[in-house]
C-alpha cells in the first residue's frame, strides 16, 4: 500500500483537488464516493484503477466509499458476478462502507419517472426503437418530435402504469423525458427513461417488467446515497448534462460527476464483453485463466494486492486515454515479490550431471538463504547428491567466448554447494547431449571454501534423487498485438496461439508443501505462484513473471 509519507510527497491528482478546493470552501464536510460495477462479468485490471481512485480518495479525505451495482439490466447480470466482485475488491484490500444495489431503487425510480410525467417531462412513446432512431436527427441535423410527443399527463399517467402491469410487449413502448428533440447533444432528445423488458432479474425475480436505462438510474442512485462526487469514465462525459437535468428536474440531492480516463493495458483487452466471449468460447480456461486482464486471473498468476494498487498508483488519473504497457504491471509486481517471496531452486528444462568423484549413497546437507532480502526468512536445508539437474541452456558443448556457465574443462558453482568441472559428455543418436559427466573440488563448499578458486558462473540445481517433479505453466501474451481493439476484423484472431505452454521440471522438495497462492522466485527464472491444480505428487506452478534478466546477464559479464 502507498505510504502515508509516499501519498504527501505526490501531488494531487485532478479529482482529488477539486475534493480539497470543495472541503476548503465548506461545500462538504465529509465526501462520499461508489464504485458502481454491473454484475455481468468479473473485474478486470481497468476497474482496479477505479476502485483504487474512489476508495483512495476517501482514504486520504474525510468520508466514505460505498459498493453499489449497477443491476438493472437484467438479463446480462449474476449473482455469481456479485460475489466475485465482492471478493475482489476485499482481495485488493479496500472495504466498502455500504452494499448497496440500484435495484433495490426501483420503486423510488418508478415514483420518479411518475413525478416527471406529472410535470409533463416525460411521455410514453408507442414508436418502434428503429422509428425513433430516425427521428432522432444526427449530429449536425436536428431530431423531430414524435407523433406521441404531445399525449396528456393522464395518459401518460395510464400507459406507463400499463406498461409496469406487463401488458405490452417488450419492445412496443418506452418511457422518455421531454426535453428538446432539436438540442446539440443528441443524449438530450428525449433520451428513455424505461424499457419493457419481461425478464428475470437476479434480485428482483419476476417483480418487474420495466427497467430503467443507465441514464435514469445512475445518477438517481447517486443521488439516493448522497454521493458527492461520482466518478466516472470519459465516455460519460456527454451524459453528465442529462444527469444534471435529471436531478434538477427531480429536485433531489445534487450529485455531481467527474469523468477520468478509462485505463487500457497492452496486448490485452479491458471490456467485460470481450472477456466473456473468450470465456464462453474457451480461449481461456475461465474468467480466472492466469492470462486473463482479470483481477482473480491475476491473482491466481501470482499478482500480489499490493502490486495492483502500486500499478494503479504510478499509473494515476489522467484526463487523456492512453494504452498503459504492460511491462510496468510486471515491473510493479518484481519489485513486491523480490521483497516477499521464499527462493527455491526448479529446474525447468533439465540436462543430468553426474559428479564422478562423489559418493553414490551419500545425501549431504547444504544450506542456503530463503530470501537474501529478508534476512529473518532464514536458510533452508537442500540435500546434495551425485546426480543433479541443470537446466539444459547452462552447458554449451562448445562454449562461446562470454560464456561462463558450464563447459567442458570449466568450473562453475552450484548455488549453495560446491564448484564442479565438466569432464566429459554422453550423447544420444541424434549428438544431443544427455548427461554432463563432472568433478566436484574438495572444500569448495559454500560458506566453508578454503579453495581460493574464483568462479564467475553460479548455476541453480536439484538433486535427481531428491528432487519433485513439478508442472510448470508457463505464460505469454494473450494477444500478439499492442493495441488489439484498433486492429481490424475480429479480436479473437489476434489472440496468441503460444499464450501457454506447459512443462514439467524438477524442484526442489520442499516445494510439495506450496499452498495454492503462494509465491515464490525460482532462481534464475522468476516469480512462480502455487496452483490449486496441483498434488502432493505434482504440484503445480504459473510463472507470474520472468525476472529481469540481470542474472544470467551479470553471470556472463
Ligand atoms: P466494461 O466495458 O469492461 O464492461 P464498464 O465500464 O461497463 O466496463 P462497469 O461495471 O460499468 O464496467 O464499471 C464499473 C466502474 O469501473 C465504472 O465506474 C467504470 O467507469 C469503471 N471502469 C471500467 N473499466 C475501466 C477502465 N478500463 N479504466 C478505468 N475505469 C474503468
Ligand atoms: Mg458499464
Amino acid at each position: 500500500m502507498i505510504t502515508e509519507e509516499k501519498k504527501e510527497e505526490k501531488s494531487l491528482n485532478f479529482i482529488e483537488e477539486i475534493i480539497e478546493a470543495d472541503l476548503k470552501a465548506g461545500k462538504y464536510t465529509e465526501i462520499v464516493t461508489r464504485f458502481p460495477p454491473e454484475p455481468n462479468g468479473y473485474l478486470h485490471i481497468g476497474h482496479a484503477s477505479s476502485i483504487c481512485l474512489n476508495f483512495g480518495l476517501t482514504k486520504k479525505f474525510p468520508g466514505y466509499t460505498n459498493l453499489r451495482f449497477d443491476d438493472t439490466n437484467p438479463t446480462t447480470e449474476d449473482t455469481e458476478y456479485v460475489e466475485s466482485i465482492k471478493n475482489d475488491i476485499r482481495w485488493m484490500g479496500f472495504e466498502w462502507e455500504n452494499e448497496l444495489y440500484a435495484s433495490d431503487y426501483f420503486d423510488t425510480l418508478y415514483g420518479y419517472a411518475i413525478q416527471l410525467i406529472h410535470k409533463g417531462l416525460a411521455y410514453v412513446d408507442d414508436s418502434t426503437s428503429e422509428e425513433i432512431a430516425v427521428l432522432k436527427g444526427t449530429p449536425t441535423q436536428p431530431g423531430k418530435d414524435s407523433p406521441y410527443r404531445n399525449r396528456s399527463i393522464e395518459e401518460n399517467r395510464l400507459l406507463f402504469e400499463q406498461m409496469k402491469n406487463g401488458i405490452f410487449p417488450d419492445g412496443s413502448r418506452t418511457l422518455r423525458a421531454k426535453i428538446d428533440m432539436t438540442h446539440p447533444n443528441m443524449l438530450m432528445r428525449d433520451p428513455i427513461l424505461y424499457r419493457i423488458k419481461h425478464a428475470h432479474h437476479h434480485r428482483t425475480g419476476d417483480k418487474w417488467c420495466i427497467y430503467p436505462m443507465y441514464d435514469f438510474a445512475h445518477g438517481q442512485s447517486d443521488a439516493i446515497e448522497n454521493v458527492t462526487h461520482s466518478i466516472c469514465t470519459l465516455e460519460f462525459v456527454p451524459h453528465r448534462e442529462l444527469y444534471d437535468w435529471l436531478i434538477a428536474q427531480l429536485e433531489i440531492y445534487p450529485s455531481h460527476q467527474y469523468e477520468f480516463a478509462r485505463r487500457n493495458l497492452n496486448y490485452t483487452v479491458t471490456s467485460k464483453r470481450k472477456l466473456l466471449q473468450l470465456v464462453q468460447e474457451g480461449h481461456v480456461n475461465g474468467w480466472d485463466d492466469p492470462r486473463m486482464p482479470t483481477i482473480s486471473g491475476l491473482r491466481r498468476r501470482g499478482y500480489t494486492p499490493f502490486s495492483i494498487r502500486d500499478f494503479c498508483d504510478r499509473i494515476g488519473v489522467a484526463k487523456r486515454e492512453n494504452m498503459i504497457d504492460v511491462g510496468l504491471l510486471e515491473f510493479c509486481v518484481r519489485e513486491d515479490l523480490n521483497k516477499t517471496s521464499l527462493r527455491r531452486m526448479a529446474v525447468l528444462d533439465p540436462l543430468k550431471v553426474v559428479i564422478t568423484n562423489f559418493p553414490e549413497d551419500l545425501s549431504e546437507t547444504c544450506l542456503s538463504e530463503n530470501n537474501p532480502e529478508d534476512i529473518a526468512a532464514g536458510m533452508r536445508e537442500i540435500l546434495f547428491t551425485r546426480e543433479i539437474f541443470i537446466e539444459r541452456e547452462d552447458f554449451m558443448e562448445v562454449p562461446s567466448k562470454k560464456y561462463f556457465r558450464l563447459a567442458p574443462g570449466k568450473m562453475v558453482r552450484l548455488k549453495g554447494a560446491y564448484i564442479i568441472q565438466a569432464e566429459s559428455v554422453l550423447k544420444d543418436e541424434n549428438g544431443e547431449v544427455t548427461e554432463v559427466h563432472c568433478t566436484y573440488i574438495e572444500n569448495s563448499k559454500s560458506g566453508q571454501d578454503t579453495t581460493g578458486i574464483n568462479v564467475k558462473g553460479t548455476l541453480h540445481w536439484v538433486s535427481a534423487k531428491h528432487g519433485i517433479p513439478v508442472e510448470v505453466r508457463l505464460y505469454d501474451r494473450l494477444f500478439s498485438v499492442e493495441n488489439v481493439s484498433s486492429e481490424e476484423g475480429d479480436f479473437k484472431d489476434y489472440i496468441n496461439p503460444e499464450s501457454l505452454n506447459i512443462i514439467t521440471g524438477y524442484a526442489e522438495p520442499a516445494l510439495r508443501d506450496a499452498k495454492p497462492g503462494e509465491s515464490f522466485q525460482f532462481l534464475r527464472k522468476g516469480y512462480f505462484a502455487a496452483d490449486a491444480d496441483g498434488t502432493t505428487e505434482k504440484p503445480v506452478f504459473n510463472r507470474t513473471v520472468t525476472l529481469r534478466d540481470n542474472w544470467a546477464k551479470a553471470a556472463e559479464k
